[in-house]
């Protein structure tokens, strides 16, 4: 079985990427600006649910104004940061005991700069092979495009039904695996940013699990020694069938 790990939300919690990065900008603008409270403002607008412009409304909340060179460089610190994570204790525990029985490989979405310090932070080249950051060729072929999942497919002589995606989002994890082939399990970590959302029908992974201690349920374990399944789509989606 080759198990492929989407990153974010599946291996740790994005969540804490976020306190993360409020807190690099947080020490940025203390030492740029000698302005303070950055973190407080950014995670309590956050928490609340604000998704977007959360950089312009903190500033704003702070009293200072929210230029758009300024906003550039504070996300430039974001996304360039060294990130502060870890692994999810039982991402850790799943890592290491498929590791020897299994190959492991990852495909992440997301800035690639972002992602490649993510993936170092979290030591995840000394488990997985290959490590694939679609952002290497660009936003188009975030996932769903297949590109991602077919590099991964060619660096192993097994068939699809070998393979499986395990991942957090529906939006886009699963419906290009599902038509390679693919098996597919979706996390619904708690905390996970995508854990509350509902999927539309073609876009479901198999099964459903909420930590990776469950890859040894039962119902998982069937699913994965299944030798093949019946192909659920004729062809690739293409990339503007993604949601987000
Ligand atoms: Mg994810």
């Amino acid at each position: 079985m080759i198990i492929v790990f989407d990153m974010d939300d599946t291996l740790y919690l994005e969540l804490d990427f976020v306190r993360s990065g409020f807190r690099a900008v947080d020490h940025w603008l203390a030492a740029e600006f000698r302005v303070g409270g950055f973190f407080t403002t950014a995670w309590r607008l956050f928490e609340g649910g604000q998704r977007e412009r959360v950089f312009d409304a903190a500033l704003t909340g702070l009293g200072v104004a929210a230029e758009p060179r300024l906003i550039d460089e504070l996300v430039g610190v974001y996304r360039s940061h060294w990130p502060m994570i870890r692994l999810a204790p039982d991402a850790a525990r799943a890592l290491e005991r498929h590791a020897t029985r299994d190959r492991l490989a990852l495909l992440t979405d997301g800035y690639l700069l972002t992602q490649e310090r993510k993936i170092e932070a979290l030591e995840l080249r000394s488990c997985c092979d290959p490590v694939i950051a679609t952002d290497q060729w660009g936003r188009d072929y975030w996932k769903p495009h297949p590109r991602g999942f077919m590099a991964i497919q060619s660096r192993f002589d097994c068939p699809p039904a070998d393979f499986v995606y395990i991942g957090d989002n529906p939006s886009k994890d699963f419906l290009t695996p599902k038509a390679l082939g693919w098996k597919t399990i979706r996390i619904r970590r708690a905390g996970g940013l995508h854990a509350g959302q509902v999927a539309l029908p073609d876009h479901d992974a198999d099964l459903t699990i909420t930590t990776l201690d469950e890859l040894d349920r039962d119902d998982v374990q069937r699913l994965l020694a299944a030798r093949s399944r019946p192909q659920e789509r004729a062809s690739l989606p293409q990339p503007e069938e993604a949601l987000t």
